[in-house]
């Protein structure tokens, strides 16, 4: 039905029956009460009151667009996975964000940036939940809700404070890395557009004769890196909140589609016992000269969502959505994720979240999945258990399915992972700090770790923060001491 005069659509309540306006409530008179057959008003009060879902507790400022991946190198010998055979062409979404903040938060502040891809592949959904940074902070999923809280919020007054997240990070060595990383220059990327995306976790690959391989992801932008001052990113953060959003999306429709070309870091399978660094251990990277970089193909953004909620803010991103050919590795972060990340999205969006457009297979999906809120595809399982006789679904053990392990055996145990030759808190560190980074790169990051700690952070942590510097590297870390002390005088 469309209003004639105007030739746009007349306006209907959820079940389709025409309203009979759009500005004023039923009421007895002009002047008189507003009545309860008001079906109307009701329904629109009542779904203005539950427009929101939880926002994620990490990750929950995002942007994100559809794409599509296309591979442009032979990668067979390493994986049967069909989004990564040769000339495949696959469809994909992203979602990039910013960790700590909440939904309305500045685009700006310092943060690692997400990563996150599902690729709707022939044999279901392949999800790569990654970060702009090929480390992280803790390698233990037990200290991942502490180190989320020590960025967030206090108790009492609710604020951010630098004070917390010191404490936090000096009292686990093992994020020097993950931090020189934040507060250098990659710590506030220009646009999403201007950073690379990583999968941090080592993950398994199997090819089709059933040989293991471990791999890292590094997604690199094609259109170069680039970064924001702690100046230029202050100011944006209150003249421009939403920066990354609108470049993301403004890019994408006026047709300059942002792409990164994927390389991986391949480790035959029986190196990893005695490699020099634990290659599970997510603070680590594997030094390119050890294993070099593999060309595998593109990922190209080129359709906005139409609308927001229903593409983004409801695509549900889980390391446990593996495919044929790709398999996890023993780092424990990924193990943890593995469970956490569906656990959240049925908190969040409820039980039946894979059926969402967004995160929908494109391949059939034959569960045994059954009911729950909001299901509206029917099951396609002629019985609603497994076994039956009745041409339901069945999953006999076969050949082909991988054998996507490792060999473990011991004691139950807590405690780190059995070192390697090379491994400590530091070393990584400082060879970013003094091989990586150039003089104009070193003076940034003197100066944006001492102007973070000297915002509310006090003795005794900023003694062992002035100390933490001084073990990634000790002229870095006594340039800071002297910025920090010399400030009050
Ligand atoms: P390489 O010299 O081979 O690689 C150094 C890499 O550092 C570059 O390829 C680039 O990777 C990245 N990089 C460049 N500028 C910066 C910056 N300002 N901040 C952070 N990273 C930057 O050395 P190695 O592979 O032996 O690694 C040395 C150190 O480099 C590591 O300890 C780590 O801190 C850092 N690094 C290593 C990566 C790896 O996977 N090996 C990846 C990124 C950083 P890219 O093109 O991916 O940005």
């Amino acid at each position: 039905m469309t209003d004639a005069s105007r030739q746009v659509p007349q306006t209907t309540n959820n079940a389709g029956v025409p309203v009979e306006s759009d500005e004023h409530s039923l009421t007895v008179g002009s002047n008189g009460p507003v009545l309860l057959q008001d079906h109307y008003l009701i329904e629109k009060m009542a779904q203005f009151n539950r427009e929101r879902v939880p926002e994620r507790v990490v990750h929950a400022k995002g942007s994100g667009a559809y794409g599509i991946f296309e591979v442009t190198n032979d990668v067979s010998q390493f994986t049967k996975a069909d989004l990564f055979q040769p000339g495949r062409r696959t469809e994909m979404l992203a979602r990039f964000s910013t960790v700590a903040g909440e939904q309305g938060s500045p685009d700006t502040w310092r943060d690692p940036r997400g990563f996150a891809l599902k690729f709707y592949t022939e044999h279901g959904n392949y999800d790569m939940v990654g970060n702009n940074t090929p480390i992280f902070f803790v390698r233990d999923p037990i200290k991942f809700q502490d180190f989320i809280r020590s960025q967030k919020r206090t108790l009492d007054s609710a604020v951010r404070d630098h004070d917390m997240q010191w404490d936090f990070w000096t009292l686990s060595p093992e994020s020097a890395h993950m931090v020189t990383w934040l507060m250098g220059d990659r710590g506030i990327p220009k646009t999403y557009r201007n950073m690379n995306g990583y999968s941090s976790h080592t993950y398994m690959w199997i090819n089709a004769g059933g040989e293991k391989f471990w791999v890292k992801y590094h997604f690199k932008t094609d259109q170069g890196i680039d970064f924001l001052t702690q100046d230029e990113a202050d100011e944006l953060a209150g003249s421009d909140g939403d920066l990354h959003r609108r470049d993301l999306f403004e890019s994408i429709k006026r047709g300059d589609h942002p792409s990164w070309t994927l390389k991986v870091q391949v480790m035959p399978f029986d190196d990893a016992p005695d490699y020099r660094f634990n290659p599970f251990d997510l603070t680590k990277v594997w030094p390119h000269g050890d294993y070099p970089l593999i060309d595998v193909g593109r990922m190209t953004l080129n359709k906005n969502p139409e609308d927001f909620f229903v593409h983004i803010e409801q695509a549900a991103f889980e390391p446990s959505n593996m495919v044929p050919g790709i398999g996890p590795s023993p780092d424990k972060m990924l193990l943890g994720r593995l469970f956490s990340y569906p656990d959240t999205h049925r908190y969040r969006i409820g039980p039946n979240y894979a059926q969402l457009p967004p995160n929908r297979a494109h391949s059939a999906v034959n569960s045994y999945a059954k009911d729950g809120p909001m299901r509206y595809e029917p099951a396609n399982i002629a019985r609603p258990y497994a076994p039956n006789s009745y041409g339901g679904p069945s999953a006999p053990v076969q050949e082909s399915v991988d054998p996507a392990g490792w060999q473990t055996a011991g004691e139950m145990v807590r405690e780190a992972y059995k070192p390697h030759r090379e491994d400590d808190d530091f070393g990584q560190a400082g060879t970013q700090v003094r091989q990586v980074l150039d003089d104009a790169a070193r003076e940034r990051l003197v100066s944006n770790i001492s102007g973070h700690l000297l915002d509310g952070v006090s003795r005794p942590v900023l003694d062992r923060a002035l100390q933490y510097w001084r073990n990634v590297d000790k002229a870095l870390g006594d340039k800071v001491a002297a910025r920090v002390n010399g400030a009050g005088k």
